[in-house]
This record gives C-alpha cells, structure tokens and sequence, in this order.
C-alpha cells in the first residue's frame, strides 16, 4: 500500500496526438475535507488510507495539490443527446488526471469530476455540488457489489467554494476510477469531424489498450464493434434485471467498455414500473426503464456509424448489428431465471417472465421486496410475508404456474432459496435512503454514508443492525424527482 505519489502511472492516453484533449490541471477548491472513501476501491489501486494518506487525497481532490506524475488533460468528444447530434462535448467539469499502473489490478484510469471549467464547458461553471457526488459515490460502489459492470468511486470531497443551482451548493468532487473513459462519443467526434486518420488512431488506442487480442486480426474494427455491442447488451441486460434506469444514455454516457458510466439522475425501481422515468427533464419518457433495450441498440447504431470509414465490410456490420436485440434477450432471459431459481431456460421461460412483470405492475409491487421474498416460497409452506400483503388471486395464479415450472427444476427448495438470495439483492441504493445520506451530509454529518455503504457492499447478506435500510420507501420517498442539474 502507497500513498498517491508513490503510485506507478502509465498516462497513455495523453500520448494520443493533441487533437484529442487539452491539458490542463485543475482548479482549487476552498477549505476542502473529504467526505467518504470506499476501502474497495482504494484497495484496487492499492492506496495506503491511513490519516497522511488521506490529507494529501484531500488536497489533490480539490485542485491544492498535484502529484507529479499526473498528465492532467479534459479530453474531447461529441455525441448524440436525447436523439440529436452536438458536435461538441468533451471533459466539461472533469479531468483525466491519469492511468495508474498497479501490480495486480491492471490499470485504472483516475478521473477527478467536478475540478473547474475546461474548454469544453460550453456554459457551465466546470463544477459538481456534494448531493450529486455522493448519488455517484454510493450508486457505483453499489452496483459493483450488485455484479454490475460500472465504474467505480474512490472518493467525495467538499468544500466552501459556492457553485449556484436551484439554490447555493457547495462545491465538490468525486474522484472515479475506471478502466476507461473512451465513450461512443469519441468515435463520434472524430467521425463528424472527418478525422478519418484520427479515427482510426482511437480505434487503434482502443483494441491495443483494451482488446490486445485482436491487434493483429485483418478484421479488427469489426471484432472491435462486436465486442462492444456483446459488452453494452450485457450491462444493459443487468440494468433491466436489477430494476436500474440511468436516466441519460445519451451516446457520450454510453463507455466503450460497456461499464455503467456517468451517474445523473438515475433510480431504481421501488414500485415496478414499466414506465420508470428517472429524470425529471426527459419529458417525452426517451429514457424509461422500458425503453433502455431499445436505446441502447440505437446508440449500437451511432457507433458503427461512426465506425465505417474504418470497415469496408459493411455487410458484415448490418449483420453484427441485427444480433443486438437477440443478444440482449439472451442475456436478460438468463439473468432473470436466475432470479427465479431455475437451473436452465426453458422456452417458456420469457412467458413466465413477462406475466410476473405484468403482475408486479398492476399490484404496485415492490420490485427488490418481490424477488427477495420469493427466495423463500415454498410450494408446501407458508407464503413469505411479503407476498401475503399482496392481492392474492393473480399472484395465486402466476405462483402456481410457477410452482409447475419448479417440478422440473434440478434443485430441491432449500438449495433454490439460498442460490436465489446470491442473485436477489435485500438491499439497494433506493432514492429516499441517498435522499437521506445527502441531507445529513449537508448538515456536516457524513456517518450515514458510510453506514449505507457498509451494506451496499454486501447487499445480498443480513444486516440486521441496519434492517430499516431494506425497507420500501415512506410515502415522501416514493416518486423524488431527480433533476439534471448537479
Ligand atoms: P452529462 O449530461 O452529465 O452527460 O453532461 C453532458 C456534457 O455537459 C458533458 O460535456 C459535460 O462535461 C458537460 N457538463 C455537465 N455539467 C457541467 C458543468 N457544471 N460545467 C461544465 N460542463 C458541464
Ligand atoms: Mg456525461
Ligand atoms: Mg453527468
């Protein structure tokens, strides 16, 4: 374990030709203090966390310090918003401020969010306000520990320099590791640029750092595109099944890697909801729960777009592309028989799948409390008392369809149960638990967040000291309305 000038780096992506980024280092912070640091995520990087170690993460969280190996740069991209092309996006509050190298972790990009105006800010003030700093902090760490390809977050740290929203805030970071920060934005950039050259040096960059397998393959951008796609379906599949809407999947939120990235105004499911809109300003629903599938796919789109200057096989590419939706229901079908306990998928499978939707959406059913109960049906016992609140004739009826499906089913009831609580999260980062970290943050108390955090690091084990956390909301909690502004 080291401190963070004791880090090995190895700043790849700044030694990309200039047009990609711009360098620059970031803008100081008054009076900074750190306001939580998840032991997981600094382990990654293997980060001594002891007081000194955490004074000098303090200073360079906020813009007072820099370490000398940092190539501190905003880079640049484009990408398509709510369905509309802007040709000019890019770091517009937040630096790369390097590639830490480490022994047995692989390299890990740190990214610090919040650090001041860059020349991408357009109109915005380049910073981040604590409430959206900690939503990321917790929601990363929680869906890492949920199985979900995401980001990560190091820390938050606050500060008294005053960033204007609705109201005064106060100025914050979030220092994220990631394996990368490409997004389909930058293949976008370069494309509608007409950067061809510089296009194919991304693509390059790209399969050399991240799928060195195909470095020497005559059909590389191709591999390239399919591994992309193969990775987005999968983490959107894993969005689907754990009842999470991202709220923005504009196509530069969207990583190459195919990790949950850049956190807004996303929620989980409480009620299950088909029409989950999480973002307060998507007001034509582009970005309900139910409508990610089909984004996602469309953003599949505006990425081999992009990438067809490089790939003269475009036939290929249709074909690639058509396997999306095949490939996604394949991965979600999986994922949510998993939920259900059984060993295969059977064809009916999506059938059984879709009519316990249907039924959780007219019973208003609590998504999370469902399926953590359902780990203890028993066709011969007692229903678990959760299902015994619910409206009993449909769920009578689809539980003994269920209980048909389970007769061929190569595991006994106890085994289902225990394999079902490994995949069936009791807790999750619910908006009104965040909601409430947040207003005691505020005050200056930052306690509750490394008490949520304790169990959203475990969340399909018993805590019974914080057994409130796996509660459904109080009517205040039930429809918060995240807004885009953070
Ligand atoms: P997002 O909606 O978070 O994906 O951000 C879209 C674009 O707006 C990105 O280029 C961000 O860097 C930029 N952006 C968001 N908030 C700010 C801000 N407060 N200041 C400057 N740029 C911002
Ligand atoms: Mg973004
Ligand atoms: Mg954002």
């Amino acid at each position: 374990m080291t401190n963070l000038n004791q880090l090995k780096f190895r700043n790849s992506f700044s030694q990309l030709p200039e047009a990609f980024y711009t360098r620059q280092s970031a803008n100081p912070l008054t009076n900074p203090r750190l306001v939580c640091i998840s032991q997981p995520a600094a382990d990654l990087i293997e980060l001594d966390t002891s007081c000194t170690s955490l004074n000098q993460l303090c200073e360079i969280t906020s813009g007072n310090d820099t370490c000398p190996s940092f190539a501190p740069l905003a880079m640049v991209y484009s990408g398509h918003q709510f369905g509309a092309y802007n040709p000019q996006l890019g770091d517009g509050r937040g630096l790369l401020l390097g590639e830490v190298q480490t022994t047995h972790q692989g390299k890990w990009d740190l990214y610090l969010k919040g650090s001041g105006t860059t020349p991408y800010s357009r109109f915005g003030d380049g910073r981040a306000v604590l409430r959206s700093c900690i939503r990321e902090f917790l929601c990363s760490e929680a869906m890492h520990h949920l199985g979900i390809p995401t980001t990560r977050a190091l820390c938050v740290t606050t500060s008294d320099t005053p960033v204007y929203r609705e109201t005064e805030e106060k100025g914050s970071t979030l220092l994220r590791l990631a394996r990368t920060h490409i997004r389909f934005g930058h293949f976008e950039y370069f494309y509608y640029t007409r950067q061809h050259d510089l296009l194919k040096a991304l693509a390059d960059y790209t399969i050399g750092q991240y799928f060195p397998q195909l470095v020497n393959d005559s059909d590389k951008y191709l591999l390239l595109f399919q591994e992309v796609i193969s990775k987005t379906a999968l983490m959107v599949a894993h969005w689907q099944a754990a009842g999470f809407a991202h709220g923005v999947m504009n196509t530069d939120n969207m990583s190459i890697l195919g990790e949950t990235f850049d956190y807004g105004p996303f929620g989980f499911q409480d009620d299950f909801d088909w029409n989950y809109i999480c973002n307060h300003s998507d007001y034509y629903g582009r970005y309900a729960f139910s409508q990610q599938p089909d984004i996602s796919y469309w953003n599949c789109g505006r990425l081999a777009q992009a990438l067809l200057p490089l790939i003269a096989d475009t036939e290929s590419l249709q074909t690639i592309i058509d396997q999306y939706p095949q490939l996604y229901s394949g991965h979600y079908t999986e994922l949510m028989t998993r939920k259900l306990g059984l060993t295969l998928v059977e064809d009916e499978d999506p059938e059984l799948i879709k009519s316990l939707l249907q039924l959780l959406q007219d019973e208003h059913c609590d998504y999370t409390l469902f399926f953590r109960a359902l780990c203890a049906f028993s066709p011969d016992a007692p229903l678990p008392d959760y299902l015994q609140t619910l409206q009993q004739p449909p769920l009578l009826r689809w539980l003994n369809t269920y209980t048909e499906r389970l007769k061929r089913n190569l595991m006994d009831n106890r085994t289902r149960s225990q394999v079902m609580k490994q995949v069936n999260p009791k807790f999750i980062l619910r908006n009104y638990l965040a909601q409430q970290t947040i207003e005691q943050a505020e005050q200056g108390n930052y306690k509750p967040i490394e008490e949520l955090l304790s169990v959203l690091e475990s969340p399909y084990g018993e805590h019974p000291e914080y057994e409130h956390f796996a509660a459904a909301p109080p009517d205040w909690g039930k429809k918060l309305e995240i807004s885009c502004s953070s």
